[in-house]
C-alpha cells in the first residue's frame, strides 16, 4: 500500500467530499500521505445515497489499512456548507445535498473508530497552515477563491468554526453596494465579483454586450473571429488572455483584483494575520493573481499591518490532509 517503509503504524481514514467529487486518504500522523484515491460524489442521486457512499468508501479505506499491516486510529471527514464541529453535524449544504446529517457519529458507528466531521474549506486552512503555505505563520488566513469565496482563520494550528458553525464567510463582505446579485441574495459580495465562477461571468456579460466599445475594442482587443467562444471561457481562461494582452480579459481581472483587495483589507482589519494563503481554482493563475493584488492590498493598508500574500501549496488536498489533523486532533482531547 506505501511505497515507503514507516515505523509508525497508526493511519487517519480521511474524506474530502466536495460536490462533484471526493478525495480520499489514508493519513500518517505527521501529516503525509500513505494512499489516495478519488471517488465520485454523484450528488444528484440525492443525501442518503452520498452518506452510503461516504461510509462504504471510509470502510474501504480503514480496511485497506489494516490488510496493510496498519492500524486505523480516527476518521476525518470534511464537507462544504455549514456545519457544526462540535456535534458532527453537516447542518446544510447546497451542492451536496445534506440537510442536519449526523455524519460524525454515522462514520464513527460504521468504522468503530472516534471520528470528526469539519468544514472543507476550514479544515484546508489547518493543512495550509500546518503543513503548507502558512506552516511558518502563527496566524493565518486562508482564502479559497473557487466557484464562491471563503476563508478560514487559523490560529496555532486550530481554525475558529464560530457559534453557529459559519465563520469565515468572507465570500459575503459588501464590497460593491450596486453589484451584482450573489447567491445568497444580497448584491455586491466579494463573491458575486471575483469568484472563479463571477470572473467568468463578468467577461462573457462584457464580450457579448452589443453596445461599440463595451467589449473592448480598442486597441489589444481580441480579434472579432473570436468572438463567438468568449461567453463560453472560464476564469483560468480570462487570466491567460488577460496575460496575452487582451484588453477586455485584463479589465475584467483589474475589477476582479480590486474587489478582493477591497475584501482582503476588510479580512486584515478584522483577523491581523502574519499570512494570507490564497488557494483554490483563481489561486492557479499564481502570480498574475497575487503580484497585482499585494499591489492593491497595500494601497488600502493604513495603520494595519500588511500580511504577506502567498499562494497555497497542498493544492486540492488540503481539504482530506485537514479532515486528518482535525481527526487526530480529536483524539488527543479524548
Ligand atoms: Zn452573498
Amino acid at each position: 500500500m506505501t511505497d515507503r517503509p514507516d515505523d509508525d503504524q497508526r493511519l487517519v481514514v480521511a474524506l474530502d467530499v466536495g460536490g462533484t467529487g471526493m478525495k480520499c486518504a489514508l493519513v500518517r500522523p505527521d501529516g503525509s500521505t500513505a494512499h489516495a484515491e478519488r471517488h465520485p460524489t454523484d450528488a444528484g442521486r440525492g443525501p442518503d445515497a452520498v452518506v452510503a457512499t461516504v461510509l462504504a468508501v471510509a470502510g474501504g479505506l480503514a480496511d485497506r489499512a489494516r490488510a496493510a499491516g496498519a492500524t486505523p486510529v480516527a476518521c476525518g471527514v470534511a464537507v462544504p456548507g455549514v456545519v457544526d464541529e462540535a456535534a458532527g453535524v453537516a447542518v446544510w449544504s447546497a451542492n451536496v445535498g445534506f440537510r442536519d446529517v449526523p455524519l460524525r457519529d454515522l462514520v464513527a458507528t460504521r468504522l468503530g473508530l472516534p471520528a470528526a466531521l469539519g468544514h472543507d474549506v476550514r479544515v484546508g486552512g489547518i493543512a495550509e497552515a500546518r503543513l503548507g503555505a502558512g506552516r511558518d505563520a502563527r496566524h493565518v488566513l486562508f482564502v479559497a477563491i473557487g466557484t464562491g469565496i471563503a476563508a478560514a482563520h487559523v490560529v496555532a494550528g486550530s481554525a475558529a468554526v464560530g457559534a453557529h458553525g459559519a465563520a469565515g464567510e468572507i465570500g459575503h463582505i459588501l464590497v460593491r453596494p450596486d453589484g451584482p446579485r450573489c447567491g445568497c441574495g444580497r448584491t455586491g459580495c466579494l463573491e458575486a465579483l471575483a469568484s472563479a465562477s463571477a470572473v467568468a461571468r463578468r467577461y462573457a456579460a462584457l464580450a457579448d454586450d452589443p453596445r461599440p466599445g463595451a467589449a473592448g475594442t480598442g486597441p489589444g482587443a481580441a480579434p472579432a473571429d473570436t468572438a463567438p467562444t468568449r461567453s463560453a471561457v472560464s476564469a483560468a481562461d480570462v487570466a491567460g488572455r488577460a496575460a496575452a494582452g487582451e484588453e477586455l480579459a485584463g479589465r475584467v481581472w483589474r475589477e476582479a483584483v480590486e474587489a478582493l483587495a477591497d475584501g482582503l483589507a476588510t479580512g486584515q482589519a478584522l483577523y491581523d494575520v502574519d499570512t494570507m494563503v490564497i488557494g483554490g481554482g483563481l489561486a492557479r493563475a499564481g502570480e498574475q493573481l497575487l503580484g497585482p493584488l499585494r499591489a492593491a492590498l497595500h494601497e488600502r493598508m493604513t495603520f494595519h499591518r500588511e500580511p504577506r500574500l502567498v499562494a497555497a501549496a497542498l493544492g486540492d488536498e488540503a481539504g482530506c490532509l485537514g479532515a486528518a489533523l482535525l481527526a487526530l486532533d480529536s483524539l488527543e482531547r479524548r
